[in-house]
């Protein structure tokens, strides 16, 4: 059954309706780009707010934008203001979904997180109420909103305070053929974490076939209007290795965001498998272990994205999402062989920390690599204070009913986070 409330009023009944039903599983759908497919499920109950797409500039350069608003209507919306808010980088995800984990965006270098710019939300609890949390009322609450917050209810509206954006800014891609895979992405790693903040890139990497050899398309965008400024902070990628093809444009930060509109468009299903994790530095073991994973043509993609920079601006310990260290993010596709899974659980050891975005694995397992101890321990008191009986379980479910051993997991803690 696929309820789709039109207002706050109606996602409160529709969450008190599926309070009592719960022998069916429960999903919530904004934009329905959720990558396993979680916001959908067989035989359960679906609350779709993607109504609830509202976008309204507020003064003092904020935003109110609804769960259900795309962010490329967002942009779009927001473009002949001067102002933009650093969001996923395709236009169709929800912002529902992407501001309720994260948010690793075109200017996550230079801005940080989606979450990093959320000064409020309303929700609605498990007990069907409507909540507002921000800093100074219900703080827990928005602390845990900002990376966990599908565990917590369903958002009904965010208030954003936005950045300036100039009218265009650059966009390079940048198609390389290198021989050493692994050499070429620790040279992109160091080369990216040395790059002003207004850069932040992308590496999607397919593995050699017999017709052509391993392909990098790096996707980089610089914040500037530029071209001078544009082409000297590029200069630095253009010698790692040797280049197939190559444009650098300008255009508008909206237009980068803009996907043709379609029924195809978003069919609520993910790939077979996906994983990620969140990494520091592209050293010789994690690129090792990545050129191995490609090798193996298991993996049909791997994608290496920027998520350092401004993100360390943020505290580990202020939100919910506490893997402010890394510069990467991978995430990568496969086919669902036994391959595939024996060499990404070789590389798990060697992140910090997992993005649930793009990870299609569920259970205490994954939601343990996703938090470090302490956040998980604090999400599991606010799970029993919010929702005590588990209502919203659709996505890496917090388990208020397992006991975490208290003195050894803060210690660790200490250690994992900072
Ligand atoms: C093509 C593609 C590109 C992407 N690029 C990026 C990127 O660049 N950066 C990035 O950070 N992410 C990216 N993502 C991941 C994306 O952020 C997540 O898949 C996100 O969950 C999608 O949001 P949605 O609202 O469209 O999804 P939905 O499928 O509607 O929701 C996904 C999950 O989010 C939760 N949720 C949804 N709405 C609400 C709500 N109102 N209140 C509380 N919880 C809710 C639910 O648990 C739901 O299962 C991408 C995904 C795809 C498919």
């Amino acid at each position: 059954m696929v309820l789709r409330p039109q207002s706050p009023a109606q996602v409160q009944d529709a969450v008190r309706y599926a309070d009592r039903h719960r022998d069916v599983p429960l999903g919530v759908r904004s934009g329905g780009h959720g990558l396993s497919g979680r916001s959908l499920n067989d035989g359960g109950i679906v609350i779709a707010v993607d109504g609830l797409d509202e976008i309204t500039e507020l003064d003092g350069g904020r935003a109110r934008l609804g769960p259900g608003a795309r962010w490329g209507d967002v942009a779009a919306a927001l473009a002949s203001h001067g102002l933009a808010l650093t969001a996923g980088d395709y236009g169709s995800v929800g912002v529902g979904g992407l501001a309720t984990a994260g948010g690793i965006g075109w200017f996550v270098r230079e801005h940080g997180l989606t979450i990093d710019h959320l000064r409020s939300v309303e929700v609605v609890t498990a007990d069907g109420e409507l909540v507002h949390a921000s800093a100074t009322e219900n703080a827990d609450l928005f602390w845990a909103m900002r990376g966990a917050g599908a565990n917590f209810g369903v958002v009904v509206s965010f208030e954003f305070e936005l950045h300036p954006v100039g009218s265009q800014v650059g966009f390079a891609m940048l198609v390389f053929a290198p021989e050493d895979i692994a050499g070429f992405l620790q040279d992109w790693g160091t080369t990216i974490e040395a790059a002003h903040p207004s850069v932040t890139g992308t590496l999607t990497i397919s593995p050699s076939s017999r017709a052509r050899p391993a392909m990098a398309q790096a996707l980089i965008v610089v914040d500037s209007d530029d071209a001078d400024t544009v082409l000297d902070r590029l200069q630095p990628f253009a010698g790692l290795a040797p280049m197939a093809d190559q444009s650098v444009q300008l255009m508008p930060y909206a237009s980068l965001l803009a996907q043709p509109a379609g029924p195809e468009a978003n069919l609520g299903r993910g790939e077979p498998l996906g994983h990620s994790g969140l990494v520091r530095h592209l050293d010789a073991d994690v690129a090792r272990g990545l050129a191995d994973l490609l090798s193996s043509k298991s993996s049909f993609i791997l994608s290496v994205r920027s998520a350092g920079g401004a993100v360390a601006e943020t505290p580990a310990d202020a939100t919910a999402y506490a893997w402010r260290d890394a510069n990467f993010f991978v995430a990568t596709l496969g086919g669902g062989s036994l391959d595939f899974e024996k060499h990404w659980n070789q590389l798990i050891p060697l992140f910090e920390g997992m993005y649930l975005s793009f990870e299609t694995d569920t259970g205490p397992d994954v939601v343990a690599r996703a938090f470090p101890p302490a956040h998980l321990k604090r999400l599991r008191e606010l799970k029993r204070q919010w929702d005590p009986s588990g209502l919203f379980r659709d996505n890496f479910f917090i388990d208020p009913t397992v006991a975490d051993p208290e003195a050894a997991e803060l210690s660790v803690a200490d250690d994992s986070v900072r």
